[in-house]
C-alpha cells in the first residue's frame, strides 16, 4: 500500500521512499509512499525524477501508485530512492483544479447550474453544466464574480470526515468509510483527493475563454493562474499581429474586419459582374467569327487555362445567341465542358465521347462537363462530338 503525501501536503516536492515493487524492465516502482499525484479525479499526473530518473506517468492502483520512469532502474525492492516532483506543473493543476471547485460552487449558488463534468486539459479546462440556454453575454459576469471571490483569498482546507458524519457535501459521496474533504470557506465543501491551493488568492486570476451547447448542457472553457496570463498574453500578441496586418489598432479590429468584408462581398459581386460582361463580349465575337454548317448549327471550340467550369459564363452566352454547339478544354487538366442549343443533348452526347476513352462526366441536354484522364485524349473525344477532322492516319 502507498502512502499518498500529497493528501495532507501538495506543496511537498522532496521526499524518500522504499521500493516495494519493481516489474522486471525496471520502468514500472511501486513505492511505500509518494508526493507523485496519479492521474485521477479528472487531475492529469505529475512528472519529476524518481532516482534521477524521468518519471513520464503516475497509475492509480487502488491501493498503491505506480511511477513508469523513462529509463530502466537497477535497484532491488527495499532499495531508498529520492523522488522529486516537478513543481510548475504540479502549482498549475493546484490552481486548476482549485479555480473549477471555485467556479462550480458559484455557478450552482449564484447560477442554479450545477457541474455535471469536468475536464482538465494541457492547454485548458471545462466544466459542463446543467445549463440548456446559455446567454453568452453572461460569460462577463461569471467571469468578474469568480474573480472577486478569488481576491477575497478564502481558505481552503483539507479535513478527513467519516463518510456517514460528514455533512454540507456540496454532492454526496458514494463511498463509505474515511472521506478526503476540501473547503473553501465559506463556498464548497466537496469529497475530493486532487491537489489544491491554501487560498482562493493563489489561484491568482480565473479566464473564461467561451462556453458552447453540449448534449442539453453548457460546455465553459476556462484557465487559471500563470496559465490564463499566458493564454491572455497569447490572445493580445494574435490580435496585435492581425491588427499590424490591417495597419491599426487592436481595438479598432472587429469594426475593421466587418468593413473589409463587406467591400469583399462587393468586390466579388463586382468581378463576377464585369467576367459576365467580358464573356458577352467574347461570346459575340467568336459567334461573328464562327460559321454555321448546312444545318445552320455553329460548333465553337475554345480552350481556357484554368478550370472548365469557369467558362461557363461565356458558353450560356453563346447558346443564348442562337443555334450552336459550344465546347471548353483544358489542355493541361483534361476537362471538358459542352454546352449546346441545337436540339443535340450535350449532357448524354459528351457522357458517351468521354467514356469511350475512359472518362467521366455529364450534365443536362444543355450543359455537361466532365474529365479524361489522359489530356492527350482530348482530340479523341472532339472528334467524337464532330468538332475536328479525324487526325490523319500515321505513315506506315
Ligand atoms: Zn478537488
Amino acid at each position: 500500500m502507498t502512502d499518498r503525501l500529497y493528501y495532507t501536503d501538495a506543496r511537498l516536492d522532496r521526499f524518500t521512499a522504499a521500493v516495494l515493487d519493481i516489474t522486471d524492465d525496471g520502468r514500472r516502482v511501486v513505492l511505500d509512499r509518494t508526493a507523485f499525484y496519479p492521474t485521477s479525479g479528472g487531475q492529469p499526473h505529475d512528472v519529476g525524477t524518481l532516482g534521477g530518473i524521468a518519471v513520464v506517468d503516475v497509475i492509480d492502483e487502488d491501493e498503491r501508485i505506480a511511477h513508469c520512469l523513462a529509463d530502466p532502474i537497477g535497484v532491488p525492492v527495499g532499495s531508498m530512492l529520492v523522488g522529486q516532483v516537478d513543481m510548475t506543473r504540479r502549482v498549475d493543476h493546484m490552481q486548476q483544479h482549485t479555480g473549477q471547485h471555485l467556479l462550480s460552487a458559484m455557478l450552482t449558488d449564484e447560477f442554479g447550474w450545477p457541474t455535471v463534468s469536468v475536464h482538465f486539459g494541457d492547454d485548458t479546462n471545462t466544466v459542463d453544466v446543467a445549463c440548456e440556454n446559455f446567454d453568452p453575454t453572461t460569460l462577463a459576469a461569471i467571469e468578474r464574480r469568480a474573480n472577486a471571490l478569488i481576491v477575497q483569498n478564502r481558505r481552503v482546507t483539507v479535513s478527513f470526515e467519516n463518510a456517514a458524519e460528514a455533512t454540507g457535501l456540496r454532492k454526496p459521496s458514494d463511498r463509505d468509510g474515511e472521506l478526503r474533504i476540501v473547503t473553501i470557506d465559506g463556498l464548497d465543501r466537496s469529497a475530493c483527493g486532487g491537489t489544491h491551493v491554501d487560498g482562493t488568492g493563489e489561484i491568482g486570476a480565473l479566464l473564461l475563454r467561451r462556453a458552447e451547447k453540449t448534449k442539453g448542457h453548457t460546455r465553459i472553457e476556462f484557465v487559471c493562474g500563470h496559465r490564463a496570463v499566458s493564454r491572455a498574453r497569447l490572445d493580445a500578441e494574435l490580435l496585435t499581429k492581425a491588427a499590424r496586418t490591417l495597419s491599426a489598432a487592436p481595438h479598432d479590429l472587429p469594426g475593421l474586419v466587418e468593413q473589409q468584408m463587406q467591400r469583399l462581398t462587393e468586390g466579388e459581386r463586382e468581378r463576377k459582374r464585369l467576367a459576365g460582361e467580358l464573356a458577352r463580349y467574347q461570346a459575340t465575337a467568336m459567334w461573328t467569327a464562327s460559321v454555321p454548317d448546312s444545318d445552320g448549327v455553329r460548333r465553337i471550340v475554345t480552350s481556357v487555362t484554368g478550370a472548365v467550369k469557369d467558362a461557363e459564363p461565356l458558353a450560356q452566352q453563346l447558346v443564348a445567341l442562337g443555334s450552336c454547339a459550344v465546347v471548353v478544354t483544358n489542355t493541361e487538366a483534361g476537362g471538358v465542358l459542352m454546352a449546346t442549343a441545337a436540339g443535340i443533348d450535350a449532357g448524354q452526347r459528351l457522357r458517351t465521347a468521354l467514356q469511350s476513352v475512359g472518362g467521366r462526366g455529364g450534365g443536362s441536354p444543355r450543359l455537361a462537363q466532365g474529365t479524361v484522364p489522359d489530356p492527350s485524349q482530348l482530340h479523341l473525344v472532339l472528334e467524337q462530338l464532330g468538332f475536328l477532322p479525324p487526325l490523319p492516319e500515321p505513315l506506315a
